[in-house]
């Protein structure tokens, strides 16, 4: 089964109402292709104005989300409320919430089953730091990482997975194609082991660390690369050539 490319965009902490008109105007200007899935991911406090502004073919995720529906969680959001304002997407684990604020793999795990249960879909992160690489347990590290979602999650239908080696996030530095090809296929074969064949086959396994519109083609021409997840450049006009990498 033929997988569709996915494109998506961490704008991180970065923007103001001003700079979301810009990039909207600038998205809403892209070609998207049939086969391609677009997501950009604004701020929690910008989401639903770009969510309301954004063409149909490009849609928003949040950048994280709580494991309770609501509550006394002072400062957090929850897919159910990501449901309410017609967002149908969030980005969990990256490595700056792992690092900067603690999560855990488990909860991880636990907040990409708990944004699921509530019918949002996820761009799951996963990726080892350079001592990780250095040290010949990258392998290891990302099935640690994948077994923590896999505990909590048994359907990977609406999973998107993005595989983004730590030391090459806003450094200029991107793994190679045949590197993040190596760890693609790794975490194909770790699905069809441990998950299932369809898992396997159906889940889109995205790369993300410094995708520029240089690099984003060798790097889509590789067998288990299905689109990128990407910071920097996703605010620039050259997103516009990422997206159409594939073709
Ligand atoms: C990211 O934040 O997920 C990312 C990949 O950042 P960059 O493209 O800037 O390396």
């Amino acid at each position: 089964m033929a997988r569709n490319f996915f494109v998506g965009g961490n704008w991180k902490m970065n923007g103001s109402v001003a700079d979301c008109k810009k990039l909207v105007d600038m998205l809403n200007g892209f070609q998207v292709p049939a086969n391609t899935e677009v997501v950009v991911a604004p701020p929690a406090l910008y989401v639903d104005r770009v969510n309301q502004a954004l063409k149909k073919d490009i849609k928003v995720a949040a950048q994280n989300t709580y494991i309770k529906p609501s509550g006394a969680y002072t400062g957090e959001i929850s897919p159910q409320m990501l449901k309410d304002m017609g967002v149908e997407w969030v980005v969990l684990g990256h490595s700056e919430r792992r690092e900067y604020f603690k999560e855990s793999d488990d909860l991880v795990g636990e907040k990409t089953a708990f944004a699921l249960a509530a019918g949002v879909s996820v761009i799951a992160c996963i990726g080892e730091k350079l001592e990780e690489r250095e040290a010949n347990i990258t392998n290891d590290v990302v099935a640690r990482q994948m077994k923590a979602i896999a505990d909590h999650v048994k359907d990977w239908t609406h999973v998107v997975v993005a595989y983004e080696p730590v030391w090459a996030i806003g450094t200029g530095k991107v793994a190679t194609p045949e590197q993040a090809q190596d760890v693609h296929a790794f975490l194909r074969k770790w699905l069809a082991e441990n998950v299932s064949q369809k898992a396997a086959d159906e889940t889109r396994i995205l790369y993300g660390g410094s995708v520029n519109g240089a690099n984003c083609k060798t790097l889509a021409a590789k067998p288990d690369i299905d689109g990128f997840l990407v910071g920097g450049a996703s605010l620039k006009p050259e997103f516009g050539d990422i997206i159409l990498s594939r073709q």
